[in-house]
């Protein structure tokens, strides 16, 4: 479903992500994680072309290269959930969901309005339709903001540490709504450091360092027994 070949990228002369690659299928929940400054964001931010465009290598959906797909294509088949949510914070909840379906699927007024509301419903958030963002808590504003990527359908959605700008008590919740998602068959890559998150729905595990993938296994595996002196170094220090 989804292959990333021997990717390179820099910033300047800063070799930031080093001969890349993995791939993982249809409904795979692939986890990523690492310490700060190992290449994860970049990682997913270049999938949708976010980051700089790469030295080298090669990353498809489907057999599509997705460093030739228009963008507008690449945002509708990919979608990306941030950790700071970044909603438009003068419109209405309602409208911060319907609004890209308007202007990106061409889908009219009351058509973007009614699937709003079905995905708010479903991530319990039917009652905060016509509150505006500043009135929500942060929990709150990052279950809008997966809705409003949802809105999109897209076949690919990218998360990177979408709890980790959440006081503990609302991280929860966020989890939740993306077990359903994980449940539902919805593919993913996560950056995270939750790691029971990451041992409970991970299809499997990306351990990256200085821009290199240093370890990939089952979660089962990665936790009982990583092959790598890096793995279990950064284990011992998050669990
Ligand atoms: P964290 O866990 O702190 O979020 P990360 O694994 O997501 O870290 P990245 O943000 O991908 O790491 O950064 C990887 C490296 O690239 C870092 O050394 C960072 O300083 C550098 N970097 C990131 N963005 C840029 C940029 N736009 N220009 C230059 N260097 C950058
Ligand atoms: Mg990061």
């Amino acid at each position: 479903f989804f292959e990333a070949r021997n990717v390179n990228l820099h910033f300047g002369s800063f070799h930031v992500l080093r001969d890349v690659s993995f791939e993982f299928g249809k409904g795979d929940v692939l986890v990523v994680c690492g310490p700060s400054g190992s290449g994860k964001s970049t990682l997913i931010r270049s999938i949708n072309r976010l980051a700089s465009p790469l030295t080298s290598g090669s990353m498809s959906i489907q057999g599509c290269d997705l460093m030739s797909l228009p963008r507008q294509d690449l945002y509708r088949r990919i979608g990306m959930v941030f950790q700071r949510f970044n909603l438009f914070q003068h419109l209405t909840v309602l409208e911060n969901v319907a609004l890209p379906q308007r202007r990106v699927l061409g889908r009219n007024r009351r058509e973007a309005a009614d699937r709003a509301r079905a995905l708010l419903d479903r991530v319990g958030l039917a009652d905060k339709a016509d509150t505006y963002p500043v009135r929500l808590s942060g929990g709150q504003q990052q279950r809008v903001a997966i809705c409003r990527t949802l809105a999109m359908e897209p076949e690919l959605l990218l998360f990177d540490e979408p709890t980790s700008a959440l006081d503990p008590e609302m991280v929860g919740e966020v989890l939740q709504v993306m077990r359903g998602l994980a449940s539902g068959g919805m593919t993913m890559i996560v950056v995270t450091h939750e790691m029971g998150f990451a041992r409970e729905l991970g299809t499997e595990i990306l351990f990256m360092e200085q821009g290199q993938v240093v370890e990939r296994a089952s979660p089962v595996d990665f936790f009982a027994s990583p092959r790598e002196a890096r793995t279990r170094a950064f284990l011992d220090q998050i669990l």
